[in-house]
């Protein structure tokens, strides 16, 4: 790699970086994938557990997925689509959740989302907590879906972006794996992992690309790296880019992070059916049984919750998962339960945080994040997209947006 001259670089193996790789390289240009991690996938990671199912640490529903380009791709490399309906579209465990209160919680929650897209068409854009009802019983259970939607207390979102969101309603699984999917389909794209890129100098006639492993030279780049990253610097632009700098600062990365569990005698529940453990308040799990049909507890935390348990490293995670679940199911449960895996996705440096939201009033920052510099820089990634951010499906749009933008410059088109 040092000393490497290309024609452009793609900063960033995960979905966006991927897409952009693929769609330069089907365009004849010479390209280079650079990547900080030892793999590939970014915040797509597929794991295999103890008994050999694929386990998605990182994103695992094809959202949209009658549109969702990955699906096609997944199809073809001969995965597996599961199409069978989403926990949140399902009834919860009744247990402690008895259905009276099920749809008197879908109300309430339909209703905030109604206000939402209401307040979303006005001049001033607003933090999502304004639109709870004062004094609702079912605000803090809405906060914690929020926080599992988001990343983020609804004080810290904006409705705006909110509102933005294009969800078909239709949501897929791959059962090999979406990580396994979206890192395969680097195929033929030239890549060098264990590469980071520390400064990207743009002050002369070609780029220089600093990387851990040598410099590149470089016609063009494509930055992919989550916004968390470039709003804290660890890449230096030079000239500096401070309206870069200032877009991502409002696309923040909020924190998800995903724990599996292995159940013992699974069957005694339904397939992926959720538990709310509590449904009075915002800092509570959601625990998807029997997932795909197979042995786990799939838990997902959210948010102020899920930042402050990364703080206590993993076992913080389990143990308050089985404080959760044994206040539903007794003490015994405990004997039933033991962890897989998790990744925390908060403290990882190359992730900074699961998906990103915009601060209120920074609705507009995707745009600003996502436009080229002086037809050299480019930019791509889930929070440059307008519509689809948060998603892989969306790092997708973006990466192939960005190499089009790529490709037709250097067809002297621009
Ligand atoms: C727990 C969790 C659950 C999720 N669930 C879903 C879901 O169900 N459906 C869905 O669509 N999405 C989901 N997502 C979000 C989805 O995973 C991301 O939106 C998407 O993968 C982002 O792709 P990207 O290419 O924009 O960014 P990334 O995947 O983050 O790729 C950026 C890459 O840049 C690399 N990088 C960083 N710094 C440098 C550097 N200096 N030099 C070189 N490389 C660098 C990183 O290592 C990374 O590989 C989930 C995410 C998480 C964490």
């Amino acid at each position: 790699m040092p000393g490497r001259d290309v024609e452009v670089v793609v900063v960033g193996g995960g979905a966006a970086g991927i897409a952009a790789g693929r769609r330069l390289v089907q365009a004849g240009v010479d390209c280079v994938l650079v990547e900080a991690r030892a793999r590939l996938g970014g915040r797509a990671w597929t794991v295999t557990d103890p008994s050999g199912y694929a386990i998605d640490l990182g994103c695992g529903w094809l959202h949209s997925a009658e549109h969702n380009p990955w699906g096609p791709i997944a199809r073809n490399a001969g995965a597996t689509i599961d199409k069978s309906t989403p926990p949140w579209a399902r009834p919860s465990l009744e247990r402690n959740f008895p259905r009276a209160q099920q749809d008197e919680f879908q109300r309430a929650i339909g209703r905030f989302f109604a206000r939402l897209e209401g307040a979303a068409q006005g001049e001033e854009d607003m933090p999502a907590s304004a639109m709870l009802e004062p004094g609702c019983r079912w605000n803090g259970l809405i906060g914690a879906v929020f926080s599992y939607i988001s990343g983020a207390e609804l004080d810290r979102a904006s409705v705006k972006d909110f509102d933005r969101y294009e969800d078909s309603g239709v949501n897929w699984r791959v059962v090999e794996g979406y990580g396994t999917i979206i890192a395969a389909h680097a195929a033929g794209v030239p890549v060098a992992l264990d590469c980071r890129v520390d400064r990207i100098d743009h002050s002369g006639k070609r780029l220089r690309i600093e990387t851990t492993q040598g410099a590149i030279a470089a016609d063009q780049v494509i930055v992919t790296v989550p916004s968390a990253l470039i709003a804290a610097e660890t890449i230096a632009f030079a000239p500096a880019l401070p309206e870069k700098i200032a877009a991502a600062a409002g696309l923040p990365l909020g924190f998800d992070d995903k724990l599996f569990i292995a159940l013992d005698q699974a069957e005694e529940f339904d397939r992926d059916v959720r538990v709310f453990a509590h449904t009075d308040r915002t800092g509570t799990g959601a625990y998807q049984f029997r997932p795909l049909g197979r042995p786990h507890i799939e838990a997902y935390f959210g948010g102020a919750l899920a930042a402050e348990l990364e703080t206590g490293g993993e076992a913080a995670f389990f143990d308050f998962a089985v404080a959760e679940l044994t206040s539903v199911f007794g003490s015994a449960f405990a004997r039933r339960i033991r962890p897989i895996q998790i990744h925390l996705w908060g403290s990882d440096p190359y992730a900074r945080g699961a998906y990103s939201y915009a601060l209120p009033g920074a609705a507009d920052c995707r745009q600003t994040l996502a436009a080229p510099v002086d037809n050299r820089l480019f930019f791509a990634g889930e929070a440059c997209s307008i519509h689809d951010f948060s998603t892989a499906h969306g790092g997708y749009h973006t990466g192939v947006l960005a190499a089009e933008g790529v490709i037709a410059v250097r067809r002297g088109s621009k």
